[in-house]
């Protein structure tokens, strides 16, 4: 029985069309620019910190962002849910759903963690359908660091079964170096796939237990999963 904590954004889905388009309409709303979400090192960072690092590259301050940043949040996911289709089932990554209905049928418990908010997480839940895949959910508005979610994720699911899961009996699958790095600091097993920005090359150089280009292979996956 291993603790499972997936990734979401281009880990499990490719809803990055609709978000860099989201991002496009809150930084001309809120600040006139014209920003682009791929301007920044995005994956595997909460909202709050790509808001930050965007503003910061068109010369706006933290202070401005952080004092808007209940409207900045809650106009995002308002804009968001207005783009993205009302069945986003085709943006589920290949083998996603084959992987999710294998693992359920094990004893692993399934959670997710995202930089995302509740509300973001929420729409592309419904959209695609793989709320139910998994035990709970802890977002990027929850904690202050990525490795805090994952400590977070780890205390919650074992309060919930009543058991320890420590070391390689926690699994951290996720498309970002920042998956990597905080699944190894908390001595988990880590899947990397490459199917966000980070190439397999950047990837590798941080050294995941197990690296692949996508999951379409998913018996593999869930073999490395153990
Ligand atoms: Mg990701």
């Amino acid at each position: 029985m291993k603790l499972v904590i997936f990734d979401m954004d281009q880990t499990l889905v490719d809803f990055i069309s609709f978000h860099q388009q989201t991002t496009r309409q809150l930084f001309k709303k809120f600040f006139n620019v014209d920003a682009g979400l791929e301007e920044v090192d995005f994956s595997g960072r909460s909202m709050a910190e790509n808001f930050i690092e965007l503003a910061r590259l068109k010369n706006i301050s933290s202070e401005e962002v952080q004092k808007n940043a209940g409207k900045l949040l809650e106009t995002y996911e308002m804009l968001f849910g207005q783009n993205i289709p009302r069945n986003g089932s085709r943006h589920i990554l290949p083998g996603v759903k084959e992987l999710l209905e294998e693992l359920i049928r094990t004893d692993h418990v399934v959670v997710l963690y995202t930089g995302d908010s509740p509300g973001v997480a929420k729409h592309v839940l419904e959209s695609t359908g793989l709320a139910d895949y998994f035990e709970f959910c802890v977002y990027g508005t929850q904690a202050r660091t990525r490795l805090d979610m994952v400590k977070m994720a780890i205390r919650k699911a074992e309060e919930m079964n009543e058991m320890k899961f420590r070391g390689k009996n926690v699994v951290i699958i996720g498309d970002s170096v920042r998956d990597i790095n905080c699944g190894k600091e908390v001595g988990a097993l880590t899947i990397a796939v490459a199917t966000g920005p980070h190439s397999p090359q950047e990837l590798a150089e941080h050294q995941p237990d197990f690296l692949f280009q996508d999951m379409s292979d998913y018996k593999k996956v869930l073999a490395a999963i153990g």
